[in-house]
């Protein structure tokens, strides 16, 4: 019989593992269980609030994925039996694996903020998951007074896109200095630092000067505890604030199936040994992308895709019989200030031992780096077209 390989999530983790499994063994049978029946992406969700792109031109089908050979089932997986190694979905499925790749991103830990809860979110939009969330967050800067003043409320370590709330805070920005020009947007930041920082705050202090505010080391100052959505009202233990536009990222865990499946350690994400991303948790189950346990990999659609490839790969070898070979993981992530000027962090990384022999990823060299200080426009401006060619490219591996 055919070895069958689930794979549940077909987000970007999920489609590109799929994609290589297949290219790599045309004989494996492969089978994607997604919840929705097209995939929009969250990179360049934000560009979205600076009107260069529209949630249409995000959005894709599976249609290619099944051009490939590759099954696709719509429909919600709601158990993954490790013990009996098959997938069970809210449709009444049952999906037996030989090996499975769980890709299923993040949910929000709700009522971590108290009132934060997923009612809250269609009045003070997350917009951490793209789709309806966007249109909600740019439909209520668009609605708001021309000086109005929209917060962010920026989540602890670690969740989803790193430098994604400081990129949104420069674009909502951009909006507004069309649209609002007396508008102010301040982030209210459970972090005392963030993702490519001093390059974030050159930028909007040059393009958007004086509308941008950070409030960092939130978590030791109070933080935001509560948040009152009638009242558009922010509480802290000292203060309250009052908002027009409220977009509360909140904390994160792995998707709900990795956790209700147990796939998740205390930390709320899924341990894996980095060597082929084998949860340490249950046996023949990869988990890639976002759901992973947080490392030096940031958890992005680049490491996601990077993941599915290292997971496909090993997969592959394990069910032929072969040992893996030693992988590397790349990062390459582009956030913009205007639509005309990005910055950008890349990376290499591959598996190996702490001092006290724990096993962990490390950096490959110094090939972590964001992009220089001193940048010009014309620098500044490639960076811009890249990030575009760069989401052709990743959209392509998986959905093309
Ligand atoms: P996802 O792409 O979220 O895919 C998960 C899929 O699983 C979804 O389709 C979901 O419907 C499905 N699913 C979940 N649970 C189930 C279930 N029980 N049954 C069936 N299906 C299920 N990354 C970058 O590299 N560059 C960027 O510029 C960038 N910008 C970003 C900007 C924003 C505003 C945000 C929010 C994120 C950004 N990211 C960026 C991060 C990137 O979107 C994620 O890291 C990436 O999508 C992770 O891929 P994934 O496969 O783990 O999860």
């Amino acid at each position: 019989t055919k070895a069958r390989v689930v794979v549940v999530g077909g987000g970007t983790g999920g489609a590109i593992a799929a994609r290589y499994v297949k290219a790599l063994d045309p004989a494996i049978d492969v089978t994607i269980v997604e919840a929705n029946p097209e995939y929009t992406s969250c990179y360049m969700s934000n560009w979205v609030l600076a009107e260069m792109r529209d949630l249409d031109s995000l959005t894709h089908g599976y249609d290619n994925v099944k051009a490939r050979g590759i099954n696709v089932v719509i429909d919600t997986a709601t158990r993954i039996d490790t013990e009996g190694q098959k997938v069970l979905t809210a449709g009444g499925k049952s999906l037996p694996y030989d090996r499975l790749i769980v890709s299923p991103g993040i949910d929000f830990q709700w009522g971590a903020i108290e009132g934060y809860d997923e009612a809250a979110s269609q009045v003070l939009p997350h917009a951490w998951k793209a789709g309806p969330q966007t249109l909600l967050l740019r439909d209520q800067v668009a609605a708001m007074p021309e000086n109005g003043l929209v917060t962010i409320v920026a989540p602890p370590n670690p969740f989803r896109c790193p430098p994604g709330p400081y990129e949104r805070a420069a674009l909502i920005a951009n909006f507004c200095t069309r649209h609002k020009p007396n508008a102010k947007i301040v982030i209210y930041d459970a972090k005392d630092a963030f993702s490519k920082q001093g390059l974030f705050q050159a930028g909007w202090e040059r393009h958007y000067p004086g509308m941008i505010e950070w409030v960092g080391g939130f978590e030791t100052g109070g933080g935001i505890r509560r948040v009152d959505p009638a009242a558009k009202t922010l509480h802290t233990d000292f203060d309250d604030f009052e908002a027009d536009v409220i977009n509360v990222i909140p904390p994160q865990t792995a998707g709900r199936i990795a956790v209700d499946s147990g796939l998740t350690d205390d930390s709320g994400w899924c341990p894996v040994d980095y060597r082929d991303l084998q949860s340490t948790l249950a046996q023949n189950v990869h988990v890639i992308g976002d759901a992973m346990v947080s490392s030096a990999l940031p958890k992005s659609g680049y490491i996601a895709a990077s993941t599915a490839k290292v997971a496909a790969l090993a997969v592959v070898d394990h069910i032929n019989g072969r040992e893996p070979g030693a992988p590397a993981y790349f990062n390459t992530c582009y956030s913009l200030l205007t639509p005309e000027h990005s910055i950008s962090v890349s990376g290499v990384y591959e598996a190996g031992q702490t001092d006290d022999g724990q096993q962990t990823i490390l950096p490959v060299g110094d090939s972590v780096a964001v992009s220089p200080a001193d940048a010009d426009d014309l620098y500044q401006g490639r960076e811009a077209r890249y990030a575009a060619s760069w989401y052709d490219n990743l959209i392509d591996q998986g959905f093309g």
